[in-house]
């Protein structure tokens, strides 16, 4: 078996696949594993994350996928999140002692940023989540619906779209409301928030990315395979129209039973022969899935400024601002020149998504502005000398979750022999998340094993629902409100 990739979906795959017995060959282009969701060291020492990346507790596949590979441990989770608008008013969601769906109502109501008017209609659009248990019918036409759109049909006030599910959903899905699939932003909602009491609960690694991936290589070798970095796939070998082998530089060429290829859409679009997209429809539309860009600010601070672990701003260009030195604290990152290893100092990290406004500004003009809107949520900021910044900015860093999006995403199986995808781009029935890359994963090790007349189930279930959505769910009967 060979897996080409070594990002979340190759690795599930191949770790899945070791499992069963499998000797798995996996080779990655880059010197480390973990592609979009990895870390690597900057010339001046400093571990940085390729850019935060944060879990839910609804996200059930990547728990299990930690826990295989002994990463569980390195996650800290959080069930408070905080949220701070301009003029310094807070509000928090954090669950009571009500049960689902009802657990936020105590948060939500002295929530301080939104005004009764945004309160009572975003109460109204998810009561009508609730009613349809997650899919309210409208949003099942082929080409899908925007959430915007969606939204507006529910007279959402702009108070409740911008400072609410704006919010929440930029940051989740990496777009625009109108350009968001309603499908992705109530699975959303119904997933982490409404569902159970504990799917929003937010797991923050507390290590480098890189460091979740330690088990990977040891998992896969300790069962007879290999995992290959440096190692980039250049094309594929054909014969008869047979997929027989992948090609490496130096024209050195590999073979196996199977091949699953993990890498991203955009760049198995330019690997795939035309003459195999033509012999499987599915492959012939990769092009049409887009992408969306995240952009990372990382700031080091000759001081404290910021006390809480994670921060969300509203109305400012920055969503969110991770406390990496109280996120670390406690974890040998295994290096000198760890962040916030200097004592006092503070190493803060901040994510935009869906930054198509930053694309064409200066690394220089991105930190300015960042600075100013970091000093003005932060006053302890204000005095405080920036030591050093720099800007990550990934422009295509997830597919974007566009009505009708899942009319392009293949299947894990193909209709080539051998020919195994996996990838959060895949059909997973989640958005780009590290939670869709290891359904990716899981999925095409069920494929390959089903292929070979051995099946067998990696995919976790879903949260189970509690408090009243499960008696609701219990007796087989949404709701009406
Ligand atoms: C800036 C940013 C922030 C994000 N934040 C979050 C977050 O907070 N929470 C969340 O859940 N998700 C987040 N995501 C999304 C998450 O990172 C991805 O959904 C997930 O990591 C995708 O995993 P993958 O294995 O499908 O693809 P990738 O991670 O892209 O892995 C593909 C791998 O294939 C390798 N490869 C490519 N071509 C070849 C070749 N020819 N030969 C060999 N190897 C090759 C690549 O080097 C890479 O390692 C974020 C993504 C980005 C970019």
């Amino acid at each position: 078996m060979i897996v080409i990739g070594g990002g979340l979906a190759g690795l599930a795959a191949g770790v899945a696949l070791a499992d069963s017995g499998w000797r798995v060959r996996l080779f990655e282009q880059r010197p480390f594993l973990g592609g979009r969701a990895t870390s690597y060291v900057l010339p001046d020492g400093e571990h940085v994350d390729n850019c935060q990346h944060v879990t839910l507790g609804c996200c059930t596949n990547l728990e299990d996928f930690y826990r295989r590979v002994g990463s569980s441990a390195k996650i800290k989770f959080f069930d408070r999140l905080l949220f701070l608008d301009p003029q310094g008013r807070r509000g928090e969601m954090q669950a009571g002692a009500l049960p689902a769906p009802f657990h936020f109502t105590g948060s939500f109501a002295t929530f301080a940023p939104l005004t009764l008017l945004d309160k009572l209609s975003i109460a109204r659009a998810m009561l009508n989540i609730i009613q349809h248990a997650g899919n309210p019918p409208d949003v099942h036409k082929e080409d899908g619906i925007s959430m915007l759109e969606w939204l507006r049909r529910r007279g959402q006030t702009e108070g409740a779209i911008n400072r609410f599910w704006r919010v929440v959903l930029v940051s989740a899905l990496d777009e625009e409301l109108d350009r968001t699939d309603a499908r992705f932003g109530l699975d959303v909602f119904w997933k982490a928030f409404l569902s159970s009491t504990t799917g929003y609960r937010m797991g923050v690694p507390a290590v480098p990315l890189s460091n979740l991936y330690d088990g990977c290589k040891a998992e896969i070798e300790g069962r007879g395979g290999e995992v290959v970095l440096r190692s980039p796939v250049r094309g594929l070998k054909l014969e008869s129209g047979q997929l027989v082998g992948v090609r490496f530089d130096d024209n050195r060429e590999e073979s196996a039973d199977a091949y699953i290829f993990a890498i991203p859409h955009t760049a198995l679009a330019e690997l795939l022969p035309e003459s195999l997209k033509q012999s499987d429809p599915s492959l012939a539309h990769l092009d049409k899935i887009k992408t969306s860009p995240i952009t990372g600010v990382h700031f080091w601070f000759d001081r404290v400024v910021m006390d809480e672990p994670f921060l969300t701003l509203l109305d400012t260009t920055t969503q969110w601002i991770f406390n990496k030195t109280t996120l670390y604290a406690g974890f040998d990152t295994g290096s000198s020149g760890a962040p916030g290893s200097a004592q006092n100092t503070q190493y803060l990290q901040l994510v935009i998504s869906a930054s198509y406004d930053l694309l064409q500004k200066s690394r220089q003009e991105i930190i300015d502005l960042c600075l100013a809107e970091v000093r003005h949520a932060l006053p302890k900021g204000r005095d405080a000398q920036l030591l050093k910044a720099t800007v990550i900015k990934e422009a295509a860093a997830t597919f974007s979750p566009e009505p009708g999006v899942d009319r392009w995403r293949p299947q894990q199986s193909t209709l080539i022999p051998g020919l195994f995808l996996s990838g959060d781009w895949t059909q997973t029935g989640w958005p780009a998340t590290m939670e869709g890359a290891v359904r990716g994963g899981y999925l095409a090790a069920e494929a390959v094993l089903r292929a070979s007349g051995t099946p067998r189930v990696f995919l976790q279930p879903d949260l189970a629902p509690d408090g009243f959505i499960r008696m609701w769910l219990g007796n087989s009967r949404p709701p009406r409100f």
